[in-house]
């Protein structure tokens, strides 16, 4: 039985399209430069890569958190130095 016939896969699926939908809504914001809308998907699922130039570099919904967003919840894990 391969991953993608595992009872989770679609679960997984639908849960990262909720959380891109909970984070970016229909602006998608590149978590290591801050741009809007300047990133396309690659061939891995829910993985994106920025335009700009100076940056390129992938990323996908669950790439750092966005701090200003005060409407996520803090777990332990923010306690890590930054
Ligand atoms: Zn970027």
């Amino acid at each position: 039985m391969s991953q993608f016939s595992a009872p989770h896969f679609q679960s997984h699926e639908a849960a990262r399209e909720y959380l891109e939908g909970l984070r970016w809504g229909t602006e998608r914001v590149c978590p290591h430069c801050g741009v809007v809308n300047q990133s396309f998907l690659t061939k891995k699922p829910g993985v994106y890569r920025c335009r700009v130039e100076e940056c390129r570099k992938d990323f996908s919904v669950t790439t750092k958190s966005v701090m200003e967003s005060s409407h996520i919840s803090c777990t332990s894990g923010c306690r890590r130095s930054t």
